[in-house]
């Protein structure tokens, strides 16, 4: 192995632990395990949890089928609009699909059950309020045919704690699911909402915790109880001196302040540490960081281990619980740490730690 990723299990009960901590009595837990569990690796994390949480949500149908193919038993609910090369796969693995307008009905297999997804101000999949009337219409017609058993809306500011959105959008909901039977799986809480608006009403009968399952809180906010449950590690590959003035990597874009010893580790952009990461992130051999240094390539990263000279095959983590953070590599390649876990590459060895 040149790069592993190794995924904690107890940390994953441990986040589970925090997210019940906030629910309260009877409320369900929908986890997101979408984009193979925000690169984590559903199938493993999938079966550590199934006996803790009822439902598992995915965004596309052919992520239930996996998890059906996988033995999971638990219902699913599918995200996406149904489209008509997977719609199939609704009856043939009993998920439970999503409906955002009136196309997704004739599209469904007879049997299935869907929920609504209200669009109340994500602007992304859904149906707008103004339309429902029209949409129930539909789901008179099809009655038959389809079951309607939950709705649901998305929170699109919810990582911000005290947004007026939030509040504008949960009145916006609450109105429209008056409109339905109160039998419906009502939901909407994301991990923002979950974690920063405990005080609203919103949690109803379920919740869907995303990227605290895996260890980081919504936006900007730290949630001292949640703690990422992927570690990454690679090891030294060949260590050799370095003297002051030297370049090292492409473009020579970092130089050597004195004569010491580089690292060179076997883990790059490919197998997905973002190359603008370059000369930015520390690296933990042992108890001690030392600086990342020169152009991250595709296969190799380089440390600068200063008057330290590391016997080859020392281990060295790019992620470790709570002391490297990949919301800390997101801070610095302006993005979120959802994009760091899901973008891990597949040559990457993930490694299932029950203890
Ligand atoms: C991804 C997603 C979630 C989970 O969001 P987190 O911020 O990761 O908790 C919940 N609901 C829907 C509809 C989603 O697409």
């Amino acid at each position: 192995m040149s790069a592993k990723a190794v995924i904690h299990l107890s940390k994953l009960d441990h986040n589970l632990d925090a997210i019940e901590s906030r629910l309260k009595p009877g409320v369900q837990k929908m986890a997101v395990v979408k984009d193979n569990a925000y690169g984590h690796g559903v199938i493993p994390l999938a079966n550590h949890i199934k006996n803790r949480i009822e439902w598992f949500c995915v965004a596309r149908a052919l992520e239930g089928k996996e998890l059906r193919e996988a033995g999971i038993k638990n219902p699913i609910l599918v995200f996406e609009a149904p489209l008509a090369e997977t719609a199939s796969l609704y009856s043939k693995y009993n998920l439970t699909a999503t409906v955002v307008d009136k196309n997704s009905f004739a599209l469904l297999p007879k049997g299935t059950d869907y929920h609504i997804n209200i669009d109340t101000g994500m602007h992304r999949l859904g149906v707008l309020p103004e339309d429902v009337s029209e949409l129930q219409v539909e789901i008179e017609r099809y009655s038959s045919k389809l079951k309607c058993t939950g709705i649901y809306t998305h929170f699109f500011k919810a990582d911000d704690p005290e947004n007026p959105e939030v509040h504008l959008q949960l009145d916006k909901f609450t109105r429209v699911r008056n409109k339905f039977p109160s039998e419906l799986l009502t939901h909407t809480a994301n991990t923002g909402a979950i974690f920063h608006y405990q005080d609203l009403d919103l949690q109803f009968d379920a919740v869907r915790p995303g990227v605290c399952l895996y260890g980081f809180g919504a936006g900007e906010v730290e949630v001292p109880d949640l703690e990422p449950i992927m570690d990454l590690k690679s090891f030294l590959m060949q260590i050799k001196k370095v003297k002051k003035g030297e370049s090292v990597s492409y473009g020579g874009k970092w130089i050597a302040p004195a004569n010491g010893y580089i690292g060179i580790i076997p883990a790059g952009y490919g197998d997905g540490i973002p190359r603008i990461l370059t000369n930015s992130i520390q690296l933990l051999i042992g108890d001690t960081l030392y600086d990342q240094v020169g152009v991250i390539s595709m296969d190799y990263s380089i440390v600068y281990l200063k008057e330290n000279e590391f016997p080859t095959g020392t281990e060295v983590y790019f992620l470790k619980a709570k002391e490297l953070k990949a919301s800390h590599w997101a801070k610095i390649a302006k993005t979120i740490p959802y994009e760091i876990t899901t973008g891990l590459r597949k040559r990457v060895v993930k490694e299932f730690n029950t203890l």
